[in-house]
């Protein structure tokens, strides 16, 4: 996602309606934590989706960012859009995406750059993929890396936490 460029966004923007947020705003709301950029597998029988940690080619394993956001649905077609009609009904978002929560009203939580002032609070609060996933261009079959539900569990972390202040 974008990066939050000054003029561009309003004081305290991420406290707004999702549908009055700027392109700016919309983009810069975004945490980084890359989670959306994994493969899921959906059960054909149940059509319960299943997390696993084989990240999209896109993805920067290193920063958890797209590597070619501008190009990323003539590259990888089915890259899903977030949008103000799908972010509160994408069963598969993280509860802690900011889309998500705000979608459904819910404040940003403390670690997230926008209130923390802090990009790599991110990683430190357990919610960035960083060093937990690995790249499609390797990973084999998606059914030998489900992760959910068992250890999506480690990723859940205190709204409260202050993990900046981790040393
Ligand atoms: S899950 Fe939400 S907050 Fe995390 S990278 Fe995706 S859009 Fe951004």
């Amino acid at each position: 996602m974008g990066e939050l460029s000054a003029g561009d966004a309003r004081d305290r923007f991420w406290e707004r309606p999702l549908e009055s947020l700027n392109k700016t705003e919309w983009e810069a709301l975004c945490d980084g934590c890359g989670q959306c950029c994994l493969h899921k597998v959906e059960d054909a029988d149940t059509g319960e989706i299943y997390h696993t940690n084989v990240a999209c080619k896109l993805l920067d394993l290193k920063t958890a960012r797209c590597s070619d956001y501008p190009n990323r649905k003539r590259i990888v077609p089915d890259c899903t859009r977030l949008t103000i009609r799908n972010a509160g009904s994408l069963e598969w978002l993280p509860d802690t995406c900011a889309y998500r929560l705000r979608a459904d009203g819910e404040p940003l939580p403390g670690w997230h750059y926008l209130i923390s002032g802090y990009h790599e609070a991110v990683k430190r609060a357990g919610v960035s993929v960083v060093g937990r996933v690995v790249s499609e261009t390797v990973a084999g079959p998606l059914e030998q890396h489900i992760i959910w539900p068992a250890d999506m569990e480690g990723w859940e972390i205190e709204a409260e936490s202050n993990p900046w202040d981790v040393t």
